[in-house]
């Protein structure tokens, strides 16, 4: 049996905003990171509430500590407001998630929750994870709970135009990586495919453009779209290895979530491909978003597959590898055993379509260095 949830209402379009005026008379707490609490992303959101009603929270940094988490919820016990906002990229919305879900367990009478997400990568507006980091153990927490989906994910494509185009691939990267491994995952349905498939063809689409043009309105919308969507498909159908290790490249190497996807896309798909139905199911992608012709076989769809990635990669400047990101080669290669370890007890990783071992793990992450 499989089961699809998405409890989540979704409002798009560049005035999505307004729904946030419903809530212009309730005691309302921002949760955000240092920059939008400055630019004019914050007074666009602040537009439609009242802004006496309104507290802000902007210690959230990349990666969210466990430390700033506690510290949001010891506030949020003296703020006690009706309405969160969790506004930014997924590491703001992430750390909002978690402060709702144990405030709420603490007692705190939150009504209702609202995701607007500035970055277009994570989907976490519509997921039911929470990834928080232990920076002293170098190790991201991947928590899943259907209590986490926010009640409303508000999605405005003009939050999103000021984004700068390093951010935009790896975000864009982040989108892709999620609509792979959902559509390959063991986890996959009929209805997670369906979104899964979409989210890809748009990102092949329109990346290059949103990475090129940042201000085209229209390019973003759909970029922001593309990663709700494969939120969505990942959040019903799970993950798998290219995020088991991205999680590691991230908590042992501070390389950013998107970027780290992207470095190990290519890899894990070739690794996955021994498995016949994941083999078939690359295939099957490719031709849907017309990287393949109608008619190739399985082998050549995989191939064209793999093909199109790199290309997207280098018209998004992602580099070829962890090399060319001076973190410095014996930084690796000691952070290596805990990476392995970590991955295989990453929760991510029991949807993947083929078991992977340690050595596994250590070939992929020598192929990326
Ligand atoms: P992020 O939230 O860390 O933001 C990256 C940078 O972009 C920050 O410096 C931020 O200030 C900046 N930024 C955000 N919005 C901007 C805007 N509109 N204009 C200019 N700059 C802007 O990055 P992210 O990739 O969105 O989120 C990554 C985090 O999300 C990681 O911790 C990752 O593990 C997590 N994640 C969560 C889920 C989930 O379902 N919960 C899924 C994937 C990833």
């Amino acid at each position: 049996m499989k089961r699809f949830v998405i409890p989540t209402r979704v409002y798009s379009g560049t005035d999505s905003l307004r729904r946030l005026e419903r809530y212009r008379d309730k005691k309302t707490w921002v949760v955000c990171d240092g920059f939008l609490a400055k630019g004019g992303a914050i007074a666009r959101l602040l537009e439609h509430l009242d802004a006496d009603r309104v507290t802000l929270f902007s210690d959230i940094m990349p990666d969210p500590p466990i430390a700033t988490v506690v510290a949001g919820i010891e506030r949020l016990q003296t703020v006690r407001p009706q309405v969160v906002v969790g506004f930014g990229g997924g590491s703001a919305i992430d750390a909002a998630k978690a402060m709702v879900f144990f405030g709420r367990r603490a007692g705190i009478a939150i009504d209702t929750f609202i995701a607007i997400p500035t970055t277009s990568g994570t989907g976490s507006e519509v997921t039911s994870a929470s990834v928080i980091s232990d920076p002293v153990l170098g190790i991201k927490y991947p928590l899943f709970n259907d209590e986490i989906y926010p009640d409303i994910a508000l999605l405005d494509p003009q939050l999103v135009v000021s984004v700068p185009p390093a951010v935009t691939a790896n975000t864009g990267m982040d989108v892709l990586t999620h609509a792979i491994e959902a559509y390959v995952s063991t986890g996959a349905s009929d209805f997670s495919d369906a979104l899964a498939e979409k989210a890809a063809q748009m990102v092949f689409r329109h990346l290059p453009d949103a990475f090129a043009t940042g201000n085209c309105l229209r390019t973003r919308e759909k970029m922001h779209n593309a990663s709700t969507l494969a939120g969505m498909a990942f959040s019903q159908a799970g993950l798998g290895l290219n995020h088991a290790i991205a999680h590691q490249f991230g908590g042992q190497l501070h390389v950013a979530h998107g970027l780290a996807n992207a470095l190990l896309l290519a890899e894990v798909i070739r690794f996955n491909s021994q498995d016949a139905r994941a083999a078939k199911k690359y295939a099957r992608l490719a031709r849907l978003c017309g990287l393949a012709a109608h008619q190739s076989d399985d082998r050549a769809g995989l191939n064209q597959l793999l093909n199109h990635i790199g290309l997207l990669k280098r018209q998004v400047g992602i580099p070829s590898g962890l090399g060319g990101l001076a973190i410095g080669a014996e930084k690796i290669r000691l952070a290596e055993a805990n990476m392995i370890r970590a991955a295989l007890n990453d929760a991510t990783l029991t949807t993947n379509p083929r078991p992977a071992t340690d050595n596994d793990i250590a070939a992929i992450i020598h192929a990326v260095i």
